[in-house]
């Protein structure tokens, strides 16, 4: 490696981003999880930044890596539900670094469609998932050099090995004169929570600490969310829980042993993701890399680990809003840091653009948060956060459309209950209900204060705030 070249290179840093699919911060080590232990993702946060307060603009995958690549929102990328895929002219932050001169590659799961429009593009070298993907000898599929499609690739093995070797043997052929980018996207934690047979056994010995709220009682929420599909004896007990219900339960006692069946797979699925997370560090170790490489890793959106009795996403309660984001870069970001400001999926692409020191993806609504990782939080950063989920009413949970915002201390949401001809969106038009949380007595979310007058005042402001982020992003209200 020549000097001038390798000067260049330690002045514009390499960006690995790692994202899974599904994983709440509560199960994190670093973010105080009691369920499980993750010794290689704590290593970021040990080493780097830990954010408490990242939040999805719509919790649920396709819409969100859509927020993450493009830098905006649903409403504006047209990505408003599972089934709307990404139109891929759009621009996205790993085309501005490929345009830069950097070395870009996307691995692993995609889940923005495929075919001529949606493939991915911006990268040097892809191979994806096709969809959902497998958990077990996966194939994959390579986009061709000449950019004419993609070459089938089938071989056994498990899908987060896989994708770790694929991105290690990625970084190994680049060049060491010009900075690289991969996206390395996991399938796992995703439904149905297959794990490796290195795993398949962690945790039979033991229960897992069931969360505070599994009994909820919905008694305060709105009814269409008391609706909703998505309870622990919603699980299908072969597919999802691979055996059938002991005979002989009652209620009580079922739930709870749906509750262990199910989180045991989800994080024997995590403890894979650690493990490659752990070679993945180890390997910027072993080649010099670790100090110009920014380290990421997040999750397209939160989950519900029994939490209210559910399991899945898609709704803006903090369990499913919540992506964890951990992020390392010793040449520039102090060790051991934690930041509770707000900070968005729509705000990824201008933060990696402005590391990479690229202009950012024309047309993208987020906001930098560079400041945030140096420590200089500005003066005027968000306090609030706009949120929407378009598919009303989908045949697999019967969650319902909704809106609203989270301030630092509060959350409303709109349940505009419509599925505006949104594709994946089904179902009747229902009638508007709203839900109030007051996050400081209430951090859990158990009671929807929305008919209490003492909150009157606070509701006014907070409808108040919910216009002037539609507004905004310009978003439509309905309701
Ligand atoms: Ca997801």
């Amino acid at each position: 490696m020549k000097d001038t070249a390798k000067s260049s290179a330690e002045q514009r840093p390499n960006l690995l981003f790692i994202m899974s699919d599904d994983h709440a911060a509560h199960a994190i080590g670093a973010y105080g999880s009691v369920i499980n232990k993750t010794p290689n993702l704590d290593r970021i946060a040990n080493d780097g930044i830990r954010f408490d307060n990242c939040f999805c603009t719509n919790s649920i995958c396709t819409p969100s890596r859509a927020a993450i690549l493009t830098g905006t929102y649903n409403h504006v990328n047209g990505v408003t539900t599972l089934v709307t895929h990404m139109d891929n002219g759009l621009p996205t932050f790993p085309k501005q670094m490929q345009a830069a001169g950097y070395q870009t590659a996307m691995i692993g799961k995609w889940h923005l469609g495929h075919g001529p429009t949606h493939d991915p593009t911006g990268f040097d070298h892809w191979r994806v998932l096709p969809g959902q993907g497998h958990y077990h000898n996966p194939v994959m599929l390579e986009g061709r050099a000449d950019g004419s499609g993609y070459e089938v690739v089938e071989r056994g093995g498990y899908v987060t090995d896989l994708i770790t070797e694929d991105a290690i043997d990625w970084l190994d052929q680049c060049d060491s004169d010009r900075p690289w980018m991969a996206l390395v996207h996991h399938k796992a934690p995703h439904r149905h929570w297959e794990p490796s047979r290195t795993h398949a056994l962690l945790y039979d010995d033991i229960d897992i600490p069931e969360p505070e709220t599994m009994f909820d009682d919905h008694e305060t929420r709105a009814n269409v969310v008391k609706a909703m599909e998505m309870r622990l004896m919603d699980l299908d007990p072969i597919t999802d829980l691979k055996a059938p219900v002991p005979k002989g339960l009652n209620r009580t006692e079922e739930i709870k042993w749906r509750y262990q069946r199910y989180i045991k797979d989800y994080l024997r699925t995590i403890a894979s993701i650690d493990d490659g997370v752990g070679r993945l560090l180890d390997y910027l170790d072993t080649t010099d890399q670790a100090d110009n490489t920014i380290v990421v890793y997040t999750s397209d959106q939160g989950f519900f680990l029994g939490d209210h009795g559910w399991f899945d996403k898609r709704m803006m309660y903090e369990e499913s809003l919540q992506m964890p984001l951990l992020v390392r870069y010793p040449n520039r970001v102090d060790a051991g840091l934690v930041e509770d400001s707000i900070v968005l999926n729509v705000d990824f692409a201008a933060t990696f653009c402005e590391l990479a020191g690229v202009e950012p993806p024309a047309g993208q609504q987020g906001s930098s948060f560079l400041p945030l990782l140096l420590g200089k939080k500005p003066d005027d950063w968000q306090t609030s956060m706009y949120y929407r989920y378009w598919m009303h009413r989908d045949n697999d949970h019967n969650v319902p459309a909704h809106y609203g915002v989270r301030t630092l201390t509060h959350k409303l949401i709109c349940y505009y209950n419509d599925p505006l001809d949104q594709p994946g969106a089904s179902g009747p038009i229902d009638p508007v209900e709203w839900e109030l949380f007051d996050l400081e007595i209430d951090p859990l979310e158990t009671t929807n204060v929305i008919d209490d007058p003492v909150y009157a005042s606070v509701q006014i402001e907070l409808k108040t705030e919910l216009g002037r982020l539609q507004d905004r992003v310009g978003d439509t209200p309905i309701a």
